[in-house]
């Protein structure tokens, strides 16, 4: 069984009509049908007003009813069946005339529509039967409808078509009453439950419920999905397409609801099912009632962050307004009302219309660079926006190694918003996510060295990942922090250029120590203290970083170095890097090395046709003449000069290396340019 209810501008004229009638016929080929037509446009406002003045006196006011009426029977019948039709229908106006309580007038619009729509359907030779819902639907009490609904239905098996009066229904005293202003939807959803129809469609004159009333707003747009209650809240909140109680009983009984658009049915449609549409987190639409707009989602907002939004976009209008409830699943505002189509206009265009500038970053690592980073987003969101138009959302965060697969797993659920995996993280393992989110068309910006200094091949195959999927992959972030280091050798290595030799001043710590002249032992501890040095220092001082530098800046000079291929010669000799942390610290304390001013450590390339990637790299302690560009890099700094075909004077690429907030403002470069 399905059930189709048709209202509204569906049912405005004979030419609608028609066109009801093919659908309907068109659905009745393969099942059986319940049709639940509500009046004819305009009909019900109509009989309401004649049903205020006495009865002696609603001749005049019905008089128009008559003639709308009349014209459809005109168009649709001829000879006999025409007068037959017209007499049914002066009756009807005659009975509603006549009703003794002014109240009950407004239940006729829905017999008149249906009468001549099942004259119409069995004249064109369905088997047909008209449902008088007057007997069959109690309101409030669904139970008692179902059971009417079942035996009626049953007692017809030869029937292909029910015609069947939406809105009206009888009390439980049976008196002939109605559901409510637009309750014919409500009608057709306990139709649809009594008899446990696969499909509730209701047809109307918009393609289906819509991002907000496309009369106000022309480019609102279909919902396609959405849960049950999301519909009930927006049907509540001022959606007029759907009644909010039809919910109800379609959901109690597991059955869909589709919305569709009589003029144009291929031209978008919604189902309403027990299923969420969207995904949480953004809004899916938002409705009306005068001055008070509400903003409806699935669920899983980010309240404080939306909430910020709309006030943002309600200044810009210049728009005094205020939010009067945040939740998870909505944001209720308040205008005033001679601004409410306004208000609507923008949050429309906030938050539907520029959904493909919505870019969302999903982060991994919530360190010093990750928290830096949201600190950014949140306290600079309308500068970014208005330098690049886009509006950056943070989606989803992974504070701890274990919470990655999940944000990997709503980083990889479709939507059509441009996303970022951001990776703030220090993790050696997570670039075995890189590929397939590449792939998957997402950006990836990453600030985690040991991702990028991976084994050449994995580096490779990462980068060609990026190359088939059009998604970036940037990673400024990882020599030299906020230091533009990277893209200028991307440039030459790109133009042509061939570096003859690269030197690389990258480790704050020892050009710290070694630039400031103290003590070697005491200034360590320091820097340690300080948190510029890793968890162990030795990490620096054997190089291990450096190199992870060095590999990142050579490949990106288009040079295909591993770490096989670079000669390291620690700061200090073997046996210092055997043993805990604390053995470490005593060691240094026996027999503290002493360092010259002139000393730098540096990672260095030179153009070297014997060797096999054709240049030699290494990474050590080396003494920088007083003309040397490095000597005068002191403190934190770091530096990068490069010599090459192009750059005969070199290229010195210096400044301060250090700092999660530096850090932080050059992932946001990354994921913004
Ligand atoms: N005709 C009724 C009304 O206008 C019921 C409906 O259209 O759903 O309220
Ligand atoms: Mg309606």
């Amino acid at each position: 069984m399905k059930v189709l209810k048709f209202g509204g501008s569906s049912v405005a004229d004979a030419t609608c009509i028609s066109r009801v009638l093919d659908i309907v016929e068109a659905a009745a080929a393969g099942d059986r049908v319940v049709l639940v037509l509500s009046a004819i446009k305009g009909c019900t406002d109509a009989l309401i007003e004649a049903g205020r003045l006495p009865a002696g006196e609603r001749d005049r006011a019905l008089a128009p009813m008559y003639l709308r009426h009349r014209d459809i029977i005109d168009r649709l019948f001829t000879g006999d069946q025409a007068r037959d039709a017209i007499e049914e229908v002066c009756a009807l106006l005659d009975a509603a005339a006549a009703e003794p309580d002014g109240d009950t007038c407004q239940t006729y619009g829905e017999l008149l529509s249906t009468r001549i729509v099942d004259r119409k359907l069995t004249l064109e030779g369905n088997r047909t039967a008209w449902l008088d819902s007057r007997e069959l639907i109690v309101r409030d009490n669904p139970d008692e409808s179902y059971a009417r609904i079942c035996k009626a239905v049953e007692s017809r098996p030869d029937v292909k078509i029910f015609v069947a009066p939406g809105f009206v229904a009888s009390d439980a005293s049976g008196r002939v009453c109605t559901l409510g202003r637009g309750g014919s939807d409500l009608s057709a959803a306990l139709y649809a439950a009594a008899l446990d129809a696969e499909s509730l469609q209701i047809w109307t004159d918009v393609p289906g419920v819509m991002t907000t009333n496309p009369r106000e707003v022309p480019a609102a747009r279909t919902i396609e999905a959405m849960s049950y209650d999301l519909a009930f809240r927006m049907a509540e909140n001022g959606a007029k397409v759907l009644y909010a109680p039809t919910v109800l009983p379609a959901r109690k009984a597991g059955i869909d609801i589709t919305i569709l658009d009589t003029f144009h049915p291929d031209g978008g449609s919604t189902v309403i099912s027990a299923g969420a549409g969207a995904p949480g987190g953004a809004f899916s639409g938002i409705c009306r009632m005068g001055g008070k707009l509400y903003l409806a989602a699935e669920g899983g907002i980010d309240t404080a962050w939306e909430e910020a939004a709309c006030l943002r976009t309600l200044e810009r209008a210049g728009i005094e307004g205020k939010v009067l409830e945040a939740a998870g699943d909505h944001i209720l505002l308040e205008v005033p009302e001679g601004n409410a189509t306004l208000a609507l206009k923008a949050l429309h265009m906030e938050f539907f219309e520029k959904e493909s500038n919505t870019v969302e970053i999903y982060l991994a690592g919530f360190g010093a660079v990750g928290s830096a980073l949201c600190e950014l987003l949140e306290s600079n969101a309308e500068r970014i926006e208005a330098q690049s138009g886009a509006r950056f959302v943070l989606k989803a965060v992974a504070r701890h190694e274990s919470e990655d697969d999940a944000l990997m797993e709503a980083l990889m659920k479709p939507g059509s918003a441009r996303k970022v995996f951001v990776d703030c993280t220090n993790s050696k393992t997570i670039y075995h996510y890189y590929i397939p989110v590449l792939e998957a068309g997402v950006d990836i910006v990453s600030s985690n060295r040991r991702a990028l200094a991976v084994p050449y091949a994995e580096y490779a195959s990462i980068k060609a990942a990026a190359l088939r999927s059009g998604a970036a992959l940037r990673y400024e972030t990882t020599v030299g922090t906020s230091l533009p280091m990277l893209g200028p050798l991307a440039t030459a290595a790109s133009g042509g250029d061939r570096i003859r030799s690269l030197e690389a001043v990258v480790s704050c710590t020892l050009n710290r120590i070694f630039s400031s002249g103290e003590d070697f032992c005491a200034a360590l501890k320091k820097a340690h203290a300080e948190g510029l040095t890793e968890k162990d220092p030795r990490t620096d001082l054997g190089g291990v970083d450096a190199l992870r530098k060095l590999l990142i800046l050579s490949r990106e000079a288009g040079i295909p170095l591993d770490a096989d291929d670079v000669e390291i010669k620690p700061v200090l000799p073997e046996e210092y890097f055997e043993g805990s942390v604390e053995e470490f610290y005593r060691r240094l304390e026996a027999a503290a090395p002493k360092f010259g001013t002139d000393l730098r450590f540096v990672a260095s390339l030179v153009a070297d046709p014997a060797a096999p990637k054709g240049y030699k790299a290494f990474i050590g302690v080396r003494a920088v003449g007083p003309d040397h560009p490095a000597r005068t890099i002191t403190g934190t700094d770091n530096a990068i000069i490069m010599y090459s075909d192009f750059h005969t004077s070199p290229l010195v690429i210096r400044g301060s290396g250090e700092g999660a907030r530096g850090a932080a403002a050059s992932v946001l470069h990354d994921i913004l340019r």
